[in-house]
C-alpha cells in the first residue's frame, strides 16, 4: 500500500491556522517569489468561496494532499511575524491548554484591526521635488503661481504628505498639473508621528521612601536580577502595594524595559492610570474595551514596537506583545474579572505567569484578598509571599462589627442599630458607604392574591424590578418588560416586591436622611461615564453625604472621608451553591470594608446578618482574611475542588433540554473509555442540567471533570475534544469547554 506521502504533494506548504471553530491547520503553497515566512505571520488566503486571514503555524516539506487540491498563499500582510516568538509561543499554549482553536486564540491576541488583511503600519503618501526641477524651471512657473507656491513649499523639505499639502490650501490638481510635468514623485512612508517617543528621566523624584515592608518587598523583586520569579503581594487596602509597583517599574524603565500592568477595570479605576502618568514621565498607553479599533490598534502597536514604556490595560492586554518586557503586574489579582467567560474562556491571571516564565521577567500578583489558587502557590514555593500589613501613611485600620439581625425587624434591609450608626457618622461631617449586591428596585415581584412571581420568558429565573425607569429586567439575558400594574395571573392589583435592591435602598435613604444627598453607584447609574464622573467628584469633596451601590464600589476608588462602611446583607454569600461563594463573599467584605478610614479618619466597618456566629463572619470581624482564606483552603482540601484539584466544565446548550444531555451522555461515554484506557484519576459529574437551566432562551447543562493533576486533566481533554469533534451534534447543539472554570451557573 502506497503511504500518504507518496501520493501527496513533495515541497514546501506552509500550516496556516485560520479564525475558525475547526480545530486543525491546512496546507497551503508558498506565493511564487515569496521569502520564507516566520510563524505568526498573517496571510491571505483562498479559503472556499472567500479571501481570508490566516496566521502561519509553521512548515513541512509534504502535504498529504495531491499539488491540484493544494491552493497558493494569495499574499504576505506582514514584513515579520506580528508576535515574537515568546508570545506565540505563549499562544500556542493557550490553545493547547485551554484547547482552544489556535486560529481563534492568535485572532483573539490581535487588535480587530488587523484581523483584516489591514498591514500593521499604513504607510501614508509623501510628496517630494524631482531632480529634474532647477532655478529655471522654477522661472517658467510664474504664470502658474499656485503650482510655483507649491514647488517653494516642497523645496526645503526631504518630502511632505499629502495631507499636509492639502492643509496648506493646494488642490489635488495643482499636484496633478506638477506630476504630469514630471516636477514632483510621490513616494510612501511609514507615517513618523506614530513612531515618536518621549525621552525618560533616569531619577525618579517623585518616589516615596518605602516602610520597611515595602522595602524587603521591593528587595526581593530586586533580587530577581531580571529572571522570571513570581511574587504574591498580600498587602491590605492602602499598605502602598502601588507604591511598590512603581518603584519596581521604575527599576525596569531605568534599564530600558518595558512594563505592563493588567487591572480589572480600567473605566472604573482611572486613578490608577493617572497616578502612572503622574509618577513617570513616558509614554504610556491603555488597553481595554472603551477605545476605538483605531485606539486599540495605535496603543498596541506602539507597545509592540517599544515606543510606549508602559502599557496598562484589562483582561486581553496579557497578549500584548513587548519589545522589550521588563515585568509583568497582575493587580488585584483576585477579581474574577481576569477570567474571560465566553469563547475563548482563559484566565489573564495564569497566562501572566506562563508569560513571565517564557520571557524571563518577574512577574507581581498583588491583591488585598489574594485569591486562594495563589496563597495555595506560596504554600507550594512556586510564588514567592510578600505582605504589607500595616497601612502605609499612617492612617489606621477600620474595626469590623457583625450586626446581628436574626431577631430584628428590618426597615428596607436596615436594622435600627445601622439606621443609629449612619446617622451618627453623617451628623459628624463624614461619609458613609452602604453596600449590596444587588441592583434595581427589588429581586422579586409577586401577586399577594394568587402568589404569581414574574419570570423571565426565555430564563428560569426572576425578573427584577426597576423604578428608574419603571420596568422589569431580567439580569441574565436582558429581556426587558413594562412593569404590571395588575396581576397578569387573576387581574388582582395587590402586587408586592420582595427583597431590596440598591435602588430600594436609595429611596429609604433619601427619604430617610433628607438633609444629606445619597449617591447610589451601580451598573446602572454608572453607565453615563460623565454622571459617574460627576458623583466622584461630589464625593472628593468630601462633604457628607451616603454612598450606596454594588461590587463596583469595591473596586479600586478611594473614598478618604468614608468612615463608616455598611454591608446590608451578607447572609446570600455565606450559603452560597458555588463552591467559590464564600471566598468571594471574603473577598467582597474586605474588599468593601477596606474603602473606610483611608485617611487619617479611623473607620468603622458593619455587617448585618442572620448568621451572626457563622464562623467565616467571625474570622472576618478580626479582619484577618489570611486566617480566612487558609480555612477555606483546608475545606477545600477535604472537598477534593480548586486548587487541589482541576476542574474542567463542558457545557451544552440548545432548544430543548434533552438534546444538550443525549450530547453530554455521549461525551461521557467517551470520557469513560478513555479514562478506564488510561487507568488515570479523573472523575466525571453529571451530565445535569446547568444550575441556570434555561437562559436566553435555551436549555443548558453539563458536564464536570475533576483530576488531581493538570498534565493528566491536559492530555485527557485533549484526546477527549478529537472525539468531540468527530460527533455529529444535533442541530442547534452547541457544546464548550471551560478549563479551570470560574462560574458554574
Ligand atoms: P494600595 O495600592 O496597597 O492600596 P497605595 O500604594 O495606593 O496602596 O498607598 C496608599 C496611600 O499611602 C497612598 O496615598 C500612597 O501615596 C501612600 N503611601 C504609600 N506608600 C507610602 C510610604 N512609603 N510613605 C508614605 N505614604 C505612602
Ligand atoms: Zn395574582
Ligand atoms: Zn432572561
Amino acid at each position: 500500500m502506497a503511504s500518504p506521502q507518496s501520493i501527496g504533494y513533495k515541497g514546501l506548504i506552509y500550516k496556516i491556522a485560520v479564525p475558525s471553530p475547526l480545530r486543525r491547520v491546512f496546507d497551503y503553497l508558498p506565493q511564487d517569489s515569496a521569502k520564507h515566512l516566520d510563524p505568526g505571520t498573517r496571510v491571505q488566503i483562498p479559503f472556499g468561496k472567500r479571501k481570508i486571514v490566516g496566521f502561519i503555524i509553521g512548515e513541512a516539506d509534504h502535504s498529504e494532499l495531491k499539488l491540484s487540491r493544494l491552493k497558493c498563499i494569495n499574499a504576505v500582510l506582514d514584513e515579520e511575524p506580528l508576535f515574537p516568538q515568546e508570545i506565540f509561543n505563549l499562544l500556542l499554549w493557550c490553545s493547547n491548554y485551554y484547547q482552544h482553536p489556535i486560529g481563534e486564540v492568535l485572532s483573539a491576541a490581535i487588535p480587530g484591526k488587523l484581523r483584516s488583511a489591514r498591514p500593521l503600519h499604513l504607510k501614508k503618501m509623501f510628496w517630494r521635488i524631482s531632480k529634474k526641477v532647477n532655478s529655471k524651471i522654477i522661472e517658467q512657473l510664474t504664470r502658474a503661481p499656485k503650482q510655483k507656491a507649491l514647488i517653494e513649499l516642497l523645496l526645503p523639505s526631504e518630502g511632505l504628505s499629502k495631507q499636509t499639502i492639502l492643509d496648506q490650501g493646494f488642490t489635488q490638481v495643482v499636484i496633478n498639473s506638477l506630476q504630469e510635468k514630471n516636477f514632483v514623485e510621490s513616494f510612501e512612508q511609514q507615517d513618523p508621528q506614530t513612531i515618536t517617543t518621549k525621552p525618560l528621566p533616569k531619577t525618579n523624584l517623585k518616589a516615596l521612601s518605602l516602610n520597611n515592608e515595602q522595602a524587603a518587598a521591593l528587595d526581593a523583586i530586586r533580587k530577581t536580577e531580571n529572571k522570571f520569579e513570581c511574587f504574591l503581594i498580600d498587602g491590605i487596602t492602602g499598605s502602598g502595594k502601588t507604591e511598590v509597583y512603581m518603584q519596581a517599574m521604575q527599576d525596569q524603565l531605568n534599564a530600558d524595559k518595558q512594563c505592563l500592568v493588567l487591572v480589572p477595570e480600567i473605566s472604573l479605576t482611572p486613578q490608577t492610570v493617572e497616578r502612572f502618568a503622574e509618577r513617570f514621565d513616558c509614554q504610556i498607553v491603555s488597553l481595554h474595551s472603551g477605545l476605538t479599533d483605531n485606539e486599540r490598534l495605535a496603543s498596541w502597536t506602539s507597545a509592540r514596537d517599544g515606543s510606549a514604556r508602559i502599557v496598562i490595560g484589562t483582561r486581553s492586554a496579557i497578549f500584548t506583545p513587548l519589545s522589550k518586557p521588563g515585568i509583568i503586574i497582575v493587580d488585584e489579582e483576585h477579581d474574577s474579572s481576569f477570567k474571560q467567560q465566553e469563547g475563548f474562556r482563559y484566565s489573564a491571571r495564569d497566562i501572566a505567569v506562563m508569560r513571565g516564565r517564557e520571557e524571563r521577567v518577574p512577574v507581581i500578583l498583588g491583591s488585598a484578598t489574594p485569591s486562594l489558587e495563589s496563597l495555595h502557590n506560596t504554600e507550594l514555593n512556586k510564588f514567592s509571599y510578600l505582605s504589607l500589613s500595616e497601612r502605609a501613611g499612617g492612617a489606621s485600620t477600620a474595626t469590623m462589627t457583625i450586626l446581628d439581625t436574626a431577631e430584628t425587624i428590618l426597615d428596607a434591609g436596615f436594622s435600627d442599630q445601622l439606621l443609629f450608626k449612619i446617622n451618627q457618622h453623617l451628623s459628624a461631617n463624614n461619609q458613609v458607604l452602604v453596600f449590596i449586591n444587588r441592583r434595581g428596585f427589588a429581586p422579586i415581584l409577586n401577586c399577594l392574591s394568587c402568589g404569581w412571581i414574574a419570570e423571565c420568558k426565555d430564563c428560569i429565573a426572576q425578573m427584577t424590578v426597576h423604578t428608574k425607569p419603571p420596568s422589569m429586567r431580567c439580569h441574565h439575558c436582558g429581556n426587558s418588560q413594562r412593569l404590571h400594574s395588575i396581576c397578569p395571573n387573576c387581574r388582582s392589583p395587590e402586587l408586592s416586591t420582595l427583597g431590596a435592591g440598591t435602588q430600594k435602598l436609595e429611596q429609604f435613604l433619601q427619604q430617610r436622611f433628607t438633609s444629606f444627598p445619597v449617591m447610589r453607584i451601580d451598573r446602572d447609574s454608572t453607565r453615563s461615564k460623565k454622571k459617574f464622573e460627576s458623583m466622584l467628584d461630589k464625593i472628593r469633596t468630601g462633604d457628607p453625604c451616603v454612598l450606596l451601590g454594588t461590587q463596583i464600589l469595591a473596586k479600586g476608588h478611594h473614598f478618604p472621608a468614608v468612615t463608616l462602611v455598611a454591608i446590608v446583607d451578607a447572609d446570600s454569600g455565606l450559603f452560597s451553591p458555588d463552591f467559590r461563594g464564600q471566598e468571594f463573599m471574603a473577598q467582597t467584605i474586605t474588599q468593601v470594608a477596606g474603602r473606610a478610614g483611608r485617611a487619617e479618619r479611623p473607620g468603622e466597618v458593619i455587617v448585618q446578618s442572620r448568621h451572626a456566629s457563622h464562623r467565616i463572619l467571625k474570622l472576618l470581624s478580626g479582619s484577618n482574611y489570611i486566617d480566612l482564606a487558609k480555612l477555606l483552603l483546608e475545606e477545600r482540601k477535604i472537598a477534593a475542588m480548586p486548587p487541589y484539584a482541576h476542574l474542567a466544565l463542558i457545557k451544552a446548550d440548545g432548544p430543548q433540554l434533552k438534546a444538550t444531555i443525549d450530547l453530554l451522555k455521549q461525551i461521557k461515554s467517551f470520557s469513560t473509555q478513555l479514562i478506564l484506557q488510561s487507568e488515570s484519576t479523573i472523575h466525571s459529574i453529571g451530565p445535569m442540567p446547568a444550575p441556570m437551566e434555561k437562559k436566553a432562551g435555551r436549555y443548558r447543562s453539563q458536564l464536570l471533570f475533576k483530576a488531581t493533576s493538570k498534565p493528566i486533566m491536559q492530555r485527557f481533554l485533549t484526546q477527549l475534544v478529537c472525539q468531540i469533534e468527530s460527533l455529529k451534534v444535533a442541530t442547534g447543539v452547541k457544546w464548550s469547554l471551560d478549563v479551570d472554570p470560574q462560574e458554574m451557573i
